[in-house]
């Protein structure tokens, strides 16, 4: 299934966590490139709704590069699956090849949360690297939180219930 059916199909949303390290060539420095993947996610026919103020993080280690992260808060009418392809056709096109996990990366495109609880549903987990959401290191990643809480700060995580905000204050760091 790749669309979501029935009334409440445009409805569907999704938290989308956005980060890259590297120049992009025609779009410029990683906080240009998140802007114009933001464009792209409306491109290619997502609403819209909330898109999060850019956080700049410093470089770790010798030869590191500084990353920029944001969030959105977006709507379609696509399943978890069905939207990740969408998102991975974009990082394709903005030039991200397989194999720079971790690394310089030009865009990464992350679904952190949405509307419809766990994916896949139930009590039985996503295979190794198979699509999970929420996405499973989000409670850990200040970089996800920060910009999240700036849009969804109430959104609640349906492992325990707690919100974007409460995840923050776990995570040790002042709510900006
Ligand atoms: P991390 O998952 O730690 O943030 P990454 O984003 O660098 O690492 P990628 O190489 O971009 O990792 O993606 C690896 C795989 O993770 C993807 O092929 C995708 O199937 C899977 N994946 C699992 N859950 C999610 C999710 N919630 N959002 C995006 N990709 C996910
Ligand atoms: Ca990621
Ligand atoms: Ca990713």
């Amino acid at each position: 299934m790749s669309r979501t059916s029935g009334a409440s199909t445009n409805r569907t949303r999704y938290a989308i966590a956005l980060g890259s390290n590297r120049r992009h060539g025609r779009y410029g420095a990683p906080a240009d490139v998140l802007r114009a993947a933001i464009t792209a996610m409306a491109d290619a026919g997502l609403t819209m709704e909330a898109c999060a103020p850019i956080l700049h993080s410093v470089a770790i280690g010798p030869g590191g590069r500084g990353f920029a992260n944001s969030a959105a808060i977006v709507s379609a009418p696509l399943d978890p699956p069905a939207l990740l392809a969408a998102l991975k056709r974009i990082e394709r096109a903005f030039g991200r090849r397989r194999g720079q996990r971790w690394g310089a990366r030009v865009i990464d495109l992350d679904i952190v949360l949405w509307s419809g609880g766990r994916w896949p549903a139930g009590p039985r987990r996503a295979a190794a690297g198979r699509l999970a959401v929420p996405h499973i290191q989000m409670r850990r990643r200040d970089f996800v939180l920060i910009p999240l809480a700036r849009i969804a700060a109430e959104w609640r995580e349906p492992w325990n219930g707690r919100s974007v905000r409460q995840l923050l204050g776990q995570s040790g760091r002042r709510y900006l």
